[in-house]
């Protein structure tokens, strides 16, 4: 059997456009693997896709290509088994607002054929902090309670992986590291968990394995500190007296780029290089320096670095 929760390949999603609008590319050909065991982030900005991957997931959108498999089931050839091993937490709130949480949850694991012996609705309730609330209309709770009782909707047949999409959208910051709590404690536990979110501190925090997806695309994935470490660069860009056509021999040893013939942009690995010797280099080369700035990159730029233009894509191997 293979080690990955969720496996998916060159998934595509083409939204047909309604009354004259044009069709959407959403996802372009995506190829991703979820280990077992881990807790993924799946990260980019709105209208990157995430929720459209999610929602296939889900069997609530109908993808155009590709293939995806859930703990081994594959989503068109064995849907049942397939939905039996995930529990998805949707970004969209939708309630039967007349269900109170008890109720709802009784229903749920009904749909999931889960014997009445086997229910875990008060442990359920009690995990996500809504005993108090499990008698009353589902209509009358705030956004944050909500939102953990789809945590435990989503659990209720009690699923080898659990994924939340955009989980904290409306929920404040005490109710949040609540959720996380539990969340933690189910992937302590042995439950995969897979969260999208365009928040990079939450990722960061939570998960120990990062992808990137941007315009339908796959742009990174890898483990949080390897990602991380992409952050211990810092950049200098140096404005030099003289015009330069190349960047001189001297700095060919370190990662460099001309920005304009007056100015160099240097990338530095802290832990390898300072910014002394990037202008003894700059000396050596007999050039003279006007103005320095150096700035640190930290995850935010990494992100930006990643879903801007396509034209970093080349430069960023190094
Ligand atoms: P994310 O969850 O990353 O914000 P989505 O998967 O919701 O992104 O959306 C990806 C792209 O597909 C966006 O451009 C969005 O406008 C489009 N899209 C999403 N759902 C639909 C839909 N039902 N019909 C048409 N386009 C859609
Ligand atoms: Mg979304």
């Amino acid at each position: 059997m293979s080690d990955n929760a969720i496996e998916i390949k060159g998934l595509k999603k083409v939204y047909k456009g309604r009354g004259g609008a044009p069709d959407k590319l959403a996802l372009k050909g995506i190829d991703l693997n979820i280990p077992r065991g881990s807790m993924f982030g799946l990260l980019g900005p709105n209208g990157a896709g995430k929720s459209t991957t999610i929602n296939i997931l889900a069997g609530l959108v109908n993808k155009t290509e590709g293939s995806a498999n859930i703990w081994g089931f594959d989503i068109d050839e064995n849907p049942r088994n397939a939905r039996a091993n995930i529990g998805i937490v949707p970004q969209e709130l939708m309630f039967d607002a007349f269900f109170t949480p008890r109720e709802m949850l009784e229903v749920q694991a009904g749909m999931y054929g889960v014997p009445k012996e086997e229910r875990r609705t008060e442990e359920l309730l009690k995990a996500v902090h809504l005993l108090p609330q499990a008698d009353a209309y589902s209509r009358t709770l705030s956004g944050g309670m909500k939102r953990r009782l789809l945590v435990a909707k989503a659990m209720v047949h009690n699923p080898p992986i659990l994924v939340l999409d955009e989980p904290t959208a409306g929920v404040d910051i005490e109710l949040r590291q609540q959720l996380w709590n539990y969340v933690r404690e189910l992937h302590a536990r042995g439950t995969t968990i897979v969260l999208t979110t365009h928040y990079l501190e939450e990722a960061e925090e939570l998960c120990d394995t990062i992808a990137i997806i941007n315009h339908g695309e796959l742009v990174a994935c890898e483990p949080t500190k390897q990602l991380l470490k992409r952050v211990d660069e810092k950049q200098v860009v140096i404005e030099l007296g003289e015009s330069l056509s190349a960047i001189p021999d001297s700095l060919s040893a370190f990662n460099s780029q001309l920005l304009d013939q007056n100015r160099i942009a240097v990338k530095i690995s802290q832990a390898t290089a300072n910014v002394g010797q990037v202008l003894v280099a700059v000396q050596e080369a007999g050039l003279s320096v006007r103005d320095i700035s150096t700035r640190e990159t930290d995850l935010e730029d990494i992100f930006l670095q990643l879903t801007s233009s396509k034209a970093n894509k080349g430069s960023e191997a190094a």
